[in-house]
């Protein structure tokens, strides 16, 4: 039996005997399924979904044309922002303390706001356009000092605190935030 939601489409809907409780869980097709005990009514299966939606959402591949649309703008005007803006920042910060790396790279990550490779590429989110300029500078200065520091290491932390004092308020504040788009 399937259920249609406005925002994930088709819900698969699975009665089952066993269970006990409502669960949602993503099908391999990429759909939404929810478990049900066998004599759940659909108004209780729809009030499940629409408590349930913003953690849906974490877990759903997106599959409404118009939020994937939505989002695809948000994505692309994110992206050209951050083509505008971070390779100038990442330069600026490196000049300052004389740093070097040999290539920028724009990721699109959903969980990591940067990250610098052995062959010292650094990746920078585009998500950091959406952040406070101090959060940025630290996401930055923090991949910089894993130049000197492949490790977070007390070393690493120092160097860290030399260019970025407030590190450890700015640390904090950014996982109140998440990278993905
Ligand atoms: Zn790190």
């Amino acid at each position: 039996m399937t259920l249609l939601d406005p925002e994930f489409g088709e819900i698969i809907v699975r009665k089952n005997t066993l269970s006990r409780a409502i669960k949602f869980s993503i099908s391999t097709s990429g759909r939404l399924a929810v478990s049900v005990p066998s004599s759940t009514p659909n108004f209780l299966i729809k009030r499940f979904v629409n408590t349930s939606r913003e953690q849906i959402r974490t877990k759903l591949p997106l599959k409404n044309p118009e939020t994937q649309r939505a989002r695809d703008t948000k994505k692309k005007l994110l992206t050209k922002k951050a083509r505008a803006y971070l390779p100038y920042r990442l330069d600026f910060w490196a000049k300052k303390y004389s740093y070097s790396y040999t290539t920028l790279r724009l990721s699109h990550a959903q969980t990591r706001w940067g990250s610098r490779s052995s062959s010292g590429t650094i990746s920078l989110n585009i998500g950091l356009m959406n952040l406070p300029e101090q959060l940025r500078d630290y996401v930055i200065l923090h991949e910089l000092a894993h130049i000197n520091h492949m490790n977070h290491s007390a070393a690493f932390w120092s160097e860290l605190a030399a260019h970025d004092p407030n590190y450890k308020r700015h640390r904090k504040a950014l996982k109140m935030f998440t990278p993905g788009v």
